[in-house]
């Protein structure tokens, strides 16, 4: 999200690329801030994209990891049913 404002200084266009409350000028060099609302703006927008990864973990960790707990419990449980079936189908031919 690049916004262009222009130089106080020297009145060249630059680009805000949403990072910082300065931008070095590109025509003057000196360090200048871009209009508080683009810097807010700006804030607004990253604040939003941490949300939005802190969703999909909230997401992951709630939803998608107990589905794959449960999935992983049912394979044990079919696992260990199917050992015990074949267990007390040989202990007899072991002398059980
Ligand atoms: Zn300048």
């Amino acid at each position: 999200m690049a916004s262009k404002f222009n130089c106080p200084n020297c009145g060249g266009v630059n680009e805000y690329a949403g990072e910082g409350d300065t931008v070095p000028c590109q025509f003057c060099g000196s360090d200048v801030h871009p209009p508080e609302e683009m810097v807010n703006q700006a804030r607004v927008a990253r604040v939003s994209s941490k949300a939005k990864v802190w969703i999909i973990l909230f997401i992951v960790v709630v939803f998608v990891l107990p589905t794959c707990i449960g999935l992983w419990g049912t394979l044990v449980g079919i696992a260990a049913s199917v050992i015990g079936i074949i267990l007390g189908v040989l202990a007899p031919l072991f002398g059980g």
